[in-house]
């Protein structure tokens, strides 16, 4: 029997599981050069925040489309409905 992960609304990749994330998200969040990169506590937060968001969509921002776990990957990135 294959093992089935429901995937809701509120769910970030990683929240989906070890496979989905390394494969959609991991590979680009490291490629980003450290100095551009959000340090841990502060990427945590922003991602605790889209958590709670009616925007999240399966791991992508309603609002503009991209993957969260990347946007706000970025230092210089925001939420574009600045709730980070
Ligand atoms: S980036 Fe902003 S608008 Fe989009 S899901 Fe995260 S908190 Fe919500």
């Amino acid at each position: 029997m294959s093992e089935y992960k429901k995937i809701c609304r509120r769910c970030l990749f990683s929240d989906m599981g070890e496979e989905a994330y390394k494969e959609m998200i991991s590979a680009h969040v490291d490629i980003i050069k450290e100095a551009d990169r959000t340090d841990e506590a502060l990427y945590k937060s922003r991602l605790d925040t889209c958590r709670e968001c009616e925007k999240l969509n399966a791991g992508t921002c309603a609002s503009c489309g991209c993957f969260v776990e990347i946007r706000a990957a970025l230092k210089r990135s925001s939420c574009p409905n600045k709730k980070w």
